[in-house]
């Protein structure tokens, strides 16, 4: 029996293509699910056989709820699965470059204004 991903790229099984959750998918699937993970040794890195996501470090990589495998480090923090697509990073660094941005701003308008604006001097001839 063959594998469906014979005829499929091969870069989906690879960990961290966009084709990761297909892959998956089509290995729940496979006919030759059982064959493949008779022959899937336990040293696997990087790569998805038979339906289980092996990490490039060793060990299996949880699957996310979105359906793609969680390849980054894990955070002992964190107790739910989250992969790097559905992680959103911490804001304070951005609030601060928002902060930065405006005073940059209306520091630039102020500027342009004042070149512009009437002097007290011309206002008053
Ligand atoms: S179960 Fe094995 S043979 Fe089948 S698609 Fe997945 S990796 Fe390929
Ligand atoms: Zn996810």
């Amino acid at each position: 029996m063959t594998g469906l991903c014979l005829t499929l790229p091969a870069d989906w099984w690879d960990l961290g293509d966009d084709g990761n959750r297909l892959a998956l998918a089509i290995c729940r699937v496979c006919p030759a699910r059982g064959a493949c993970a008779a022959d899937t040794a336990e040293a696997e890195a990087g790569v998805i056989r038979a339906g289980v996501a092996y990490l490039e470090r060793g060990g299996i990589a949880p699957i996310c709820q979105c359906g793609y495998p969680d390849d980054k480090r894990p955070d002992p923090r964190r107790t739910t699965v989250l992969c790097r697509r559905c992680h959103v990073p911490q804001v304070r660094a951005w609030r601060q470059d928002r902060r930065r941005y405006w005073a940059e701003y209306y520091r630039r308008r102020r500027e342009a204004t004042a070149d512009t604006a009437p002097t007290t001097e011309e206002k008053a001839a």
